[in-house]
């Protein structure tokens, strides 16, 4: 696979010149792989993980590595969470925070993931390069769809290994290369990653004087009804939920992704279920998941047309094939790269169970 630009969906890679990196088609495959390793030192409390993150930045290791980042600020969240995206699910996140290049990130922990390599993966977040490629294609006025990316992409995969390497529980670093491999998502060669970051610097550096001197447009909400034409489901800054709105990623995938239009797509969904151009508007302005079983199994009909990652559908949108009773026979017509996808990870699954589970993203 390619290291520079990462498919976004299944069926088309994204366009290059976007940098943004919403819904990872590979979430599934990289939370499967590391699902399958041991879940390494459990924290008591916060504190502890702020003393763990704290002692790995002050080490030699990543003062050589990571020396930007220089503060990385733990939180912990109890119970289950209300959120109009991620709903009620336990998920953890972590990003870079703060003026660009990023010197400070920043970690949100569930108490349900108090342990080794959560942290280390939302600690992978906060200082895997931000922009890869080449953003120069970044309008003035139009960052707000070209933000950080927070996807699980190679050079996440990179970061995080390397501090299995340095920082993990014994074994935890080959243990996650062997899984990397079973379940086809290598990370980058950390000699990539090196310059990756490097590069990153580099746009962050020069998206910051753009920010400093224009107001870059906010994302824009959709409206309730009715056309939309602004880009914006990404935030400038991590963790990117809250101005995201639910029908975003049918939008993004569509508009970002595929380019296609809402006719396109709507003749596509038809295939299996009556579905008009209107239908596929008032599904991507959905500001919460709809509760209607009807309008859910038509937004799952359509992020299956477009490719969106089965795992993400489930976690972040509330998705699940199975409760809204979609089959595969039907859905074979509608995409067919997604089912094959579908069942060559329930046979990875099989090969290389899951150690640990956690129901939310992270
Ligand atoms: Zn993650």
């Amino acid at each position: 696979m390619t290291n520079r630009h990462f498919p976004l969906f299944l069926a088309k890679p994204m366009d290059p010149h976007r940098t943004m990196q919403g819904e990872d088609s590979q979430q599934w495959a990289v939370y499967a792989a590391e699902q399958s390793i041991k879940p390494g030192r459990q924290f008591g409390d916060t504190g502890e993980v702020q003393q763990f993150i704290d002692d790995i930045l002050a080490s030699r290791a990543w003062q050589e590595r990571f020396p930007r980042m220089k503060k990385v600020e733990v939180s912990g969240r109890k119970g289950v969470d209300d959120h109009p995206l991620v709903g009620r699910r336990t998920y953890s996140y972590g990003g870079p925070r703060g003026r660009m290049p990023y010197a400070e990130g920043m970690i949100s922990l569930h108490e349900n993931m108090g342990f080794e390599t959560v942290v280390l993966h939302e600690l992978a977040h906060c200082v895997s390069p931000q922009f890869v490629g080449d953003p120069s294609g970044v309008k003035k006025g139009a960052l707000g769809f070209n933000s950080p990316q927070h996807g699980h992409g190679p050079y996440f995969r990179a970061s995080f290994s390397w501090l299995c390497e340095h920082f993990g529980s014994d074994g935890t670093h080959s243990e996650l290369w062997d899984a990397y491999r079973h379940y086809q998502v290598p990370a980058a060669p950390v000699d990539e990653l090196w310059k990756a970051l490097e590069q990153s610097a580099h746009w962050e550096g020069v998206l910051q004087a753009m920010h400093d001197e224009e107001e870059p447009s906010l994302p824009k909400q959709p409206e309730a009804d009715g056309q939309r034409d602004a880009p914006g489901a990404a935030a400038l800054g991590a963790p990117g939920l809250e101005s995201m709105w639910w029908g975003s990623f049918l939008w993004e995938a569509r508009v970002l992704a595929h380019r296609t239009t809402k006719t396109e797509v709507a003749r596509r969904v038809s295939l299996v279920t009556r579905c008009k151009t209107a239908d596929v508007t008032r599904i991507e302005n959905y500001r919460q998941p709809p509760e209607d079983p009807a309008e859910r199994l038509l937004a799952f009909q359509m992020g299956v047309v477009l490719g969106a990652d089965p795992r993400w559908m489930l976690t972040a949108q509330h998705l699940f094939r199975m409760e809204l009773g979609a089959r595969m026979k039907d859905l074979e017509k509608l995409n067919r790269h997604w089912v094959a996808h579908v069942r060559w990870m329930n046979r990875a699954l099989r090969q290389r169970p899951p150690y640990w589970r956690v129901s939310g993203h992270r």
